[in-house]
């Protein structure tokens, strides 16, 4: 079969948040990009994932203009509440740091982005399958595919973004001698369900108690989505819809406290936590954006808005490269540092700026998961110095002001 070949001036691999925001904000700086998407459509819209959008998020999606309904059905939440052994606190995000987050599912976000990049004529290949990036080291990298209707293809590029989510294929690529993994992982998984209840109440509620973790999230009115701290190797068929909401309800500290709302239960997942770290985000004609680059446990709601604040510090540095490359001096010199045609420094800012927030939000997710989970095996100390560091957050207003700076997003990138 003859392969068909195009040109952009930009291939992204992965058509999740992170790959379809950076191609729809390259559009609006006049650079062309074309997206790989493994997934179908349909398949990454009616997945279940992150909820919580940080102020700057929100902002990206109005400011892009891409038509996105976060503001007319999201929903804002000026505080969320802690609670402890059924002792409730609320932070007062509004009150402490003068930002609020959204409740607008990723799935939503997902759609709003694809309809977007197609209605603006963007070009995406859905389904593709045998994904591969060559000529890294080169003048010319290359996405190579075969497309849902089995025709091989060739996208060819002046850089490739690496948007291919936490089991990404693009930063292997970048080599063993100059990419250092950061890694850890926790002794504990979270449980989620989604079920037909409406919400128990009007902010989410993050609980811990001696038999572990708890969060009562929402989607909308009619479906309300719950998590609880479980053993990884949890086999979610094992838990009867009863036994689910009256572990929950024990870790909230009983229906006096607050009553859950309880409904079928029409989606159990067991999600496990790692947090990883890729550095740098960068090697000669590629740069990961999003999980690609890192993940963190989804106790702090960082993941998404992570994938975002990648790309605003990314697209001002591609077309930074972009220029350099067209008004320089012709030269594929990969990841060569130094010297008048380093043409790739822009690109290494744009890593070294990213991490710099990848690992504040690292720092906010791994503490913020310790604070909340019980961890396997642990005595009455554990429990009661946890207390002690609850009470340090919610009982002084700087603790609190740490707790919302944190959750709804630094200011800056
Ligand atoms: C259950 C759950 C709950 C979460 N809750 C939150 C939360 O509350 N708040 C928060 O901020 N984050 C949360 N997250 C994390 C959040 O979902 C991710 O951080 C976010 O999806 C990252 O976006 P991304 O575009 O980088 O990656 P992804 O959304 O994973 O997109 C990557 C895309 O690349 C595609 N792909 C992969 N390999 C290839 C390939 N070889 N070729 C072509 N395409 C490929 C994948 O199919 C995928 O569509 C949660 C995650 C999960 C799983």
């Amino acid at each position: 079969m003859t392969e068909h070949t195009s040109r952009v001036d930009v291939g992204i691999v992965g058509g999740g948040p992170a790959g379809l925001m950076t191609a729809l904000l390259l559009k609006r700086r006049g650079i062309s990009a074309a997206v790989v998407e493994r997934r179908s459509q349909e398949t990454i819209r009616a997945t279940q994932r992150a909820g919580i959008l940080e102020a700057p998020t929100v902002d990206m999606l109005v400011d892009a203009e891409i038509g996105s309904r976060v503001l007319t059905e999201g929903h804002e939440h000026e505080g969320t509440v802690l609670s402890f052994d059924g002792v409730q606190h609320r932070i007062d995000f509004q009150a402490l740091v003068g930002r609020s987050v959204w409740l607008y599912p990723q799935n939503e976000v997902f759609h709003d982005l694809a309809t977007a990049w197609q209605a603006e004529g963007g070009e995406i290949h859905w389904e593709v399958d045998g994904v591969a990036v060559e000529g890294l080291e080169g003048d010319t990298p290359a996405i190579t595919f075969a497309d849902a209707a089995g025709e091989p293809r060739r996208i060819e590029a002046e850089l490739i973004v690496g948007a291919d989510g936490s089991r990404s294929m693009s930063r292997k690529l970048i080599p063993d001698d100059v990419r250092t993994d950061y890694f850890t992982s926790y002794p504990f998984a979270w449980f989620g369900i989604l079920c037909e209840a409406p919400p128990t109440a009007p902010e989410l509620i993050y609980a811990n108690s001696e038999v572990g973790f708890a969060l009562i999230s929402q989607r909308n009115e009619d479906i309300t989505r719950m998590y609880f701290q479980c053993d990884p190797d949890t086999d979610p068929e094992d838990w009867s819809d009863d036994a689910i909401f009256e572990h929950i309800q024990q870790v909230l500290g009983g229906e006096d406290v607050v009553a859950l709302k309880r409904g079928r239960i029409i989606d159990k997942t067991v999600l496990p936590f790692r947090s990883y770290v890729c550095d740098p985000l960068t090697y000669g004609r590629l740069v990961l954006a999003g999980d690609a680059g890192h993940t963190v446990p989804p106790t702090g709601a960082k993941g998404l808005n992570l994938a975002f604040s990648d790309v605003r510090a990314l697209v001002p540095r591609i077309e930074e490269f972009l220029t350099g490359l067209r008004s320089g001096p012709a030269r594929g010199d990969g990841s060569a540092g130094g010297g008048p045609a380093d043409l790739t420094a822009p690109l290494r800012r744009y890593s070294a700026t990213a991490l710099d927030r990848v690992w504040k939000a690292q720092n906010f997710s791994w503490w913020a998961t310790n604070l909340l989970h019980r961890r396997p095996g642990e005595d009455a100390f554990a429990h009661q110095r946890r207390r002690g560091e609850f009470q340090a957050i919610t009982g002084s207003v700087h603790g609190q002001s740490y707790f919302a700076d944190s959750y709804t997003g630094w200011a800056e990138v």
